[in-house]
C-alpha cells in the first residue's frame, strides 16, 4: 500500500508518500481500499504539531472506500460492501486499517467522491445544527467563514431549520456562495466590521448563537454580537487558537455560554454514528444537500491541498483520489 507520512511536525513539506507492507485487518477490525478522503482543517493543526499525535502518522481522517477484508468478530460489514467514515486516522492512503463498529454503510445511490466529501463536515454541520444549539424557526445565528467545506452544508442545515442565517465570508465570490447555501444575510469580514453589520441586521438585538470555527480573529467580537444568554459555540481556530479568557466576560455580555464541542462526542455511540451518517448521507444522496466539491487531487498532491486550504482560497470539499 502507499501512505501519506509525517516523521515530523511542520510545513506542507513533510508529507510525504510512502511504500508501506499492507496489514491484514485485526480483531474487530476490517481493511478498507480508499476511493477517496478528505481534505481538514484539522489535519492542517495535527501536522503542524499545534494538535499532538504521535509519530510517524498518516494524516487524514475521513473517507469511502471499499472493504477488502475483515478481521475476527466483525459483524458490523462484509467484505466487498461500500463504506464511509469520519474520525479515523491514516485516511490519506491507498488502504487503511479501521475499527469496523466506525464505519457505516454508503447509500446505493451516493457515489464515492460524494460521500467522502460529507462524511466529518457533513456530521459537523448536522451536530451543531440540531444538538449543540438546537435551531428552530425565530432563531438568528452567525456563522463565520459560511463558505468553506463546513460553512457552505452549514448554511443549507442551519436554514433549513427555519434559523434566519447570517454568515460571514472572506471574499465577494464567497458572500455569494454563502448566500446561495441559504444564508440570508452574508458579510464579507475581510472589508466590513461583522459585529457592527449583525448589530445593524439583528436591529440592535444580537443573534441567539454563533458559530465560530475561525477562533483568535473572531472569538471577542462573536461574543459581543450575542443577546442576553446567547451561546458562542467555537468549533475551530483556522486563524490561530484563542487565548485564556476571564469568565467574567460571559457575565458582562448577559450571562452567557461557551461551549468548545467536537464531532467525537456527538457520534459517542455506534447508534448515534449510523443515525447522524445516515441523515447527512441520505440527504445528499436525495439532492437535499448539495456538496460543492472544489477539487479533486491525486493522493501524492496532499501537500498542495494543505496550502490550498490554509490559503483562504477554497470554498467548498477539496478531496485526495488514491
Ligand atoms: P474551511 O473550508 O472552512 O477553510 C477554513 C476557512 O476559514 C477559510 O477558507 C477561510 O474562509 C477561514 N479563515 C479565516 N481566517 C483564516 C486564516 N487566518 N487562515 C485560514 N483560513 C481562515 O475548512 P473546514 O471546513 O475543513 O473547517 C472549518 C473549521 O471547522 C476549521 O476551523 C475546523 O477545524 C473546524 N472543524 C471543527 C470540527 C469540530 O467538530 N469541532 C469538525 C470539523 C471542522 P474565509 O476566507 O471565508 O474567511
Amino acid at each position: 500500500m502507499r501512505a501519506i507520512r509525517v516523521e515530523s511536525t511542520g510545513g506542507p513539506e513533510v508529507m510525504k508518500l510512502t511504500e508501506l507492507p499492507t496489514p491484514a485487518p485485526g480483531k474487530g477490525q476490517a481493511l478498507v481500499r480508499v476511493e477517496a478522503t478528505g481534505v481538514n482543517f484539522i489535519e492542517i493543526y495535527q501536522r503542524t504539531g499545534l494538535y499532538k499525535l504521535p509519530l510517524p502518522f498518516t494524516p487524514g481522517q475521513e473517507g469511502a472506500g471499499v472493504v477488502e477484508a475483515v478481521g475476527e468478530g466483525v459483524t458490523e460489514v462484509r467484505a466487498g460492501e461500500r463504506v464511509a467514515w469520519a474520525g479515523v486516522v491514516g485516511s490519506y492512503a491507498t488502504h487503511q486499517l479501521i475499527p469496523a463498529a466506525r464505519l457505516v454503510p454508503i447509500p446505493r445511490g451516493l457515489d464515492s467522491r460524494s460521500a467522502a466529501a460529507a462524511m466529518l463536515q457533513g456530521m459537523t454541520a448536522h451536530y451543531l445544527v440540531t444538538d449543540t444549539f438546537p435551531l428552530r424557526p425565530g432563531h438568528m445565528c452567525l456563522i463565520h467563514a459560511a463558505a468553506g467545506g463546513v460553512g457552505l452544508l452549514f448554511c443549507q442545515l442551519a436554514s433549513r431549520a427555519g434559523a434566519h442565517v447570517i454568515g460571514t465570508a472572506g471574499s465577494s465570490e464567497k458572500v455569494r456562495l454563502a448566500k446561495e447555501a441559504g444564508a440570508q444575510d452574508a458579510i464579507d469580514y475581510r472589508k466590513q466590521d461583522f459585529e457592527a453589520e449583525v448589530k445593524r441586521i439583528t436591529a440592535g438585538a444580537g443573534v441567539h448563537v454563533v458559530y465560530d470555527s475561525v477562533g483568535k480573529d473572531t472569538w471577542e467580537k462573536s461574543l459581543r454580537c450575542l443577546r442576553p444568554r446567547g451561546m458562542l459555540v467555537l468549533f475551530g481556530q483556522s486563524s490561530g487558537p484563542v487565548p485564556p479568557f476571564d469568565p467574567q466576560l460571559l457575565a458582562s455580555g448577559g450571562s452567557l455560554y461557551f461551549t468548545r464541542p467536537t464531532l467525537g462526542s456527538y457520534v459517542l455511540t455506534r447508534d448515534e454514528l449510523l443515525n447522524r451518517a445516515a441523515a447527512v448521507l441520505g440527504a445528499v444522496e436525495r439532492g437535499d444537500l448539495k456538496v460543492k466539491i472544489e477539487q479533486v487531487l491525486p493522493l501524492a498532491d496532499a501537500a498542495k491541498g494543505h496550502e490550498l486550504l490554509a490559503s483562504r482560497k477554497t470554498t467548498g470539499k477539496l478531496l485526495l483520489v488514491p
